[in-house]
């Protein structure tokens, strides 16, 4: 049996054989989530006209202080018909476009009115007036290519008068258990059987990933059922089996994946939990191979898979984003693994605290339903510490 790789390493194997896929025209409205693979560039300036950014009266700064007339009134949308002469006075509102002539606005909090003038306090060149394009002008780079698109990017995007964006189209991902044992909920469990759990986990994993799913039923350690299932699973982008990959006599996966013409990549990784975890290539479709036991699979996806979907849709940075933490307790390292635990996180005095939880074993799923995070801990000797530096993936 081979060494297995350390995990960047075997993250280092994935995303070289990641393609970006290609890109389409992407509206607005079905982004969310998505990567741009160009930047996308502003269509007008930000705000579009010097705007008021309060309530008040717009004038010129040389006029104040003094007492003005008011004569004209303006509305956000509503621009005043005429510029703004020398010793006028303009109401306006949060919004409105700030006459030619005026370079300020007093808020209305500030003045006195009396019948159709206006008393106002000494102000300044500018205040309360947002610049033309002062947050953006027309051409400028609104969100960068690579970037994936959040509440606030779409924001400026629509601000800026994008309407849609060119994305990488989204992974299709075929998610296939394997195992004698497994049973669709709703039924009543048999001697030996357990429910099928893993695929509504890496569904939504999938999904929160930018991913489209197609669930494969599950499948029996039976040779021609696999076959026939690993075939119909390789017509995806990705295809992600669980269960099946370790050196059992019914772990039947990778042989027949090899096959049906999957070039292995590796199999096996120095990661606690989820050694036997394993990688291959078949045509375009990257092929995963997790672990069956429900933590294993959890872990093995944010690992490996999730960067692949993201790079696979042109994500700047699709390695995990691992932050900085300290651990509540002392932990037991694995002299050969890297180990990623399941653990509570809580803010104390500006750190993350990392609170492991008890039950680590890579089956226990319900212990690992209380957990944020992923605490990294290096293989090693001994203990780290309570209070030790480090690095957590939030979940
Ligand atoms: P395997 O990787 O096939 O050796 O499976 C390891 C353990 O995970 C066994 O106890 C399986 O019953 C369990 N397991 C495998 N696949 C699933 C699944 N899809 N849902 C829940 N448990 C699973
Ligand atoms: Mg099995």
């Amino acid at each position: 049996v081979a060494e297995p790789l350390a995990i960047g390493d075997a993250l280092d194997r994935v995303l070289e054989r990641v393609r970006v896929l290609p890109d389409e025209e992407t509206p607005l409205a079905d982004a969310f989530g998505r990567v741009l693979v160009q930047p996308a560039v502003a269509a007008v300036d930000l705000p579009p006209f010097p705007s008021s950014a309060m309530d008040g009266f717009a004038l010129r700064s040389d006029d104040a202080p003094g007492t003005l007339p008011v004569v004209a009134h303006i509305a956000a949308g509503r621009p005043s018909r005429r510029p703004l002469a020398p010793g006028e006075a303009m109401a306006i509102s949060t919004g409105g476009v700030v006459p030619e002539g005026a370079d300020a606005v007093v808020p209305i909090e500030l003045v006195e009115e009396r019948n159709d003038d206006v008393d106002v306090p000494a102000v300044g060149r500018g205040d309360n007036v947002r610049p033309r394009g002062g947050d953006l002008a027309a051409g400028d780079e609104v969100v960068g290519r690579g970037t994936r698109l959040g509440p606030a990017q779409l924001g400026a995007l629509a601000a800026a008068g994008v309407t849609s964006v060119r994305c990488a189209r989204r992974p299709r991902v075929a998610l296939l258990p394997t195992g004698t044992e497994l049973r669709p909920g709703a039924t009543e469990l048999r001697a030996g059987e357990i429910y099928e759990s893993n695929t509504v986990m890496l569904r939504s994993q999938s999904y929160s990933a930018g991913a489209v799913v197609r669930e494969l039923a599950a499948v029996a350690d039976d040779l021609r059922a696999t076959r026939d299932a690993l075939a119909n699973g390789l017509e995806s982008d990705v295809l992600v089996t669980s269960g099946g990959v370790s050196v059992g006599p019914h772990d039947l996966v990778r042989r027949l994946e090899a096959e049906l013409g999957v070039e292995e990549v590796f199999w096996g990784v120095a990661v606690r939990p989820g050694r036997p975890l394993t990688f291959g290539v078949c045509g375009d479709t990257l092929v995963f191979g997790l672990p069956g036991n429900p933590v294993s699979s959890l872990v093995g996806f944010e690992l490996f898979v999730r960067p692949a979907l993201l790079a696979l849709q042109g994500l700047a940075d699709p390695r995990p984003s691992f932050r900085p933490g300290r651990l509540a307790r002392a932990v037991r390292r694995n002299d050969s693994r890297d180990a990623l635990l399941r653990a509570r996180s809580h803010l104390q005095d500006d750190a993350v605290v990392l609170e492991t939880l008890a039950g680590q074993e890579s089956h226990m799923i319900a212990r690992a339903a209380s957990a944020d995070a992923l605490v990294l801990v290096p293989r090693g000797e001994g203990e780290l510490a309570a209070g030790s530096p480090v690095q957590y993936l939030p979940l």
